[in-house]
């Protein structure tokens, strides 16, 4: 039997609390099958090598190939679900106007709508299959990255703290070829206070 050295995170929501942002049928691919896949993977690939013992962001900045593509996407994809909160009333402002990560927004890139618009616009013309990410340097400056296939920003030393999937698994379930669309909808369940924790801790 094979030792289980990653596991599948556990949602602190139920599959279909984010409808109709994300579907329970996005859910169970997405999380059920294309996450369970590279935790699989990645387990199969470290046993016996030096990476068995590390943490995953440790793996991330140190391999390559394919136990980079397998780790990178469980990291991405722990960040990604652990984002999101259960859909609410969007017309509700969710983000807490006296937070450090909206003053730091504010400042960096001028208006909370003006840094939306060029995460959606960074995000819909990434080519091909990746992730858009809003990322902390050392002086706590934020910066959006377009990361493609399994990409973090901690291979270039920012620190991560909100990202989209662009890979067509992400949405063509629910959205079909309308990426900007995903993109657009998934800000009404962002839970701006774990990245607001992400941002100060
Ligand atoms: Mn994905």
């Amino acid at each position: 039997m094979l030792n289980i050295i990653f596991s599948l995170i556990a949602l602190p929501y139920a599959p279909n609390a984010l409808e109709p942002v994300i579907s329970r049928e996005t859910m169970e691919y997405h999380y059920g099958k294309h996450l369970q896949t590279y935790v699989d993977n990645l387990n199969k690939l470290v046993a016996g090598t030096e990476f068995e013992a590390m943490p995953l962001e440790e793996i991330v900045a140190k391999s390559q190939g394919a136990i980079f593509n397998n780790a990178g996407q469980i990291l991405n994809h722990n960040l990604y679900f652990l984002q999101f909160k259960p859909y609410e009333d969007p017309k509700f402002e969710t983000i807490n106007p006296k937070s450090e990560i909206l003053k730091a927004i504010i400042r960096d890139f001028g208006s909370f709508g003006a840094f939306q618009a060029e995460f959606e616009q960074k995000g819909t013309t990434l080519f091909g299959s990746g992730w858009v990410w809003l990322a902390a340097d050392k002086e706590g400056k934020l910066v959006i990255t377009q990361e493609p296939n399994a990409g973090n920003p901690v291979t270039k030393g920012l620190k991560p703290l909100l990202t989209m999937d662009v890979w067509e698994h992400a949405y063509y379930i629910d959205y079909r070829n309308r990426r900007a669309a995903h993109l657009h909808s998934l800000w009404q369940i962002i839970d701006w206070s774990e990245i607001n924790r992400r941002y100060t801790e």
